[in-house]
């Protein structure tokens, strides 16, 4: 039996701003149908706020966890158009937070994922920390600077006693299929980057960091995702564009029980 956190494989899948509220409910359904409850794989997916409290009513927690996108740090007040983790608390099990498209698109800085890190594990939601480098500081050797940054940036009010609580996600920007020119990475640099990811663990939590999952988003789909799957140190997978396919997603959850 398996349940280490660490031994336990996660796959998410990010659906963005995908899907109606009626689109969803149907995934979900043949999602549901479609998967047998496999103990060691957490299956996770991340619907648009809206579409979060009806599917929390209709999935079966025991096969499918639900994400949120997002969620702001304040629990209540004026914050006109935000949802807080408060109100999400209860219908999610986890929360993806720093996504790159939160930190290039709506300017989202390590500040404010860390107060959202924060909000979200006060609330009893997992949060999924996405972090990762652009193409130009990888092309301008800051690949380590930015992981290290990020990492300890939005880790910066999570104490030893809650570092369990975390998810960390490596997500190389230019790797991520909506990138203009996405290029895939290769199992070798997720390595690396993986390795720096869970030294630093280890530097900020010492032994409490080692069993911090991590896992990998960038263009993953059926054909890459068991070479991602197989690198050392990756617990996971973050799926976007390939999880908006249920045969697709569904073959990533088969691959990751085949292979790990
Ligand atoms: C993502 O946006 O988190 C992601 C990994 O997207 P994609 O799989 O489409 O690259």
């Amino acid at each position: 039996m398996c349940y280490n956190k660490l031994m336990k494989t996660y796959i998410v899948g990010n659906w963005k701003l995908n899907f109606t509220v009626g689109e969803a409910s149907i995934y979900l359904h043949k999602l549901l149908k479609a998967m047998p409850n496999y103990r060691d794989i957490d299956v996770i997916v991340a619907p648009s706020t809206i579409a979060l409290q009806p599917l929390s009513l209709q999935v079966d927690r025991h096969k499918i966890k639900l994400a949120a996108q997002n969620g702001f740090y304040r629990d209540y007040g004026a914050f006109t158009g935000e949802t807080s983790f408060s109100q999400l608390r209860g219908i999610v099990d986890y929360a993806i937070i720093g996504h790159s498209e939160r930190r290039y698109i709506f300017r989202e800085d390590d500040k404010m994922v860390m107060r959202k890190v924060a909000a979200a594990i006060r609330n009893k939601i997992t949060p999924i920390l996405c972090i990762g480098e652009t193409e130009s500081e990888r092309t301008f050797g800051e690949t380590a600077d930015v992981i290290r940054d990020q990492l300890s940036g939005g880790l910066s009010e999570v104490g030893d006693d809650d570092i369990d609580k975390v998810i960390i996600a490596y997500e190389p920007v230019w790797a991520i299929s909506s990138a203009k020119s996405a290029k895939l990475a290769t199992p070798d640099e997720v390595a690396d980057a993986v390795a720096l990811i869970r030294k630093t663990l280890k530097d900020l939590y010492g032994k409490a960091g080692e069993n911090v999952p991590v896992l990998f988003g960038g263009s993953v789909n059926p054909s890459n995702a068991g070479a991602y799957l197989t690198v050392p140190g990756v617990n996971g997978l973050l799926v976007g564009g390939s999880s908006l396919i249920l045969s697709e997603f569904v073959d990533i959850i088969e691959t990751a029980k085949r292979v790990r």
